[in-house]
């Protein structure tokens, strides 16, 4: 079976194999658990951000970008591996490339931000703020 879907940037999507072939009840099925894997994403950022020393990337459509590449991971690989590292080397690393992943904090010292644009410092979110007020 084979579909071709219109997505908003006008490119088309096709869909062939399993998720074409699958009854309604398990596309359901699926939906569910993707719901439920984003709810602890969500979760989980909202947490890290409110305990924590770091605050959000100041841009939101990134940071909607990486919550959801972390959501997929987790569904299709049962972690949250880091969505901007190839997922197969991540599962060589143990917990390291798990988000919050080890080299987040260097990075962070280093560039301001983690390497997924999802956790930046209180200051580079500060220097951006400043920056789209002028
Ligand atoms: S780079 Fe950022 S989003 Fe990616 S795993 Fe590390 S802390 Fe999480």
């Amino acid at each position: 079976m084979y579909f071709e879907l219109g997505t908003p940037g006008g490119a088309t999507l096709e869909i062939v194999g399993d998720e074409a072939d699958e009854t309604d009840e398990a596309s359901e099925e699926r939906g569910k658990r993707r719901e439920k894997a984003l709810g602890r994403v969500r979760k989980f950022v909202e947490t890290y951000v409110a305990k924590g020393k770091y605050g959000l990337y100041p841009e939101a459509e990134v940071v909607e970008n990486v919550i959801q590449g972390l959501t997929d991971n987790l569904v299709e690989h049962g972690r949250m591996y880091c969505p901007c590292a190839p997922v197969e080397e991540s599962k060589t690393k143990g917990s390291a490339m798990v988000c919050p992943c080890v080299p987040h904090h260097a990075d962070i010292a280093r560039q301001g931000y983690c390497d997924c644009a999802l956790f930046a410092s209180r200051d580079f979110v500060a220097q951006e703020a400043l920056k789209k007020r002028r």
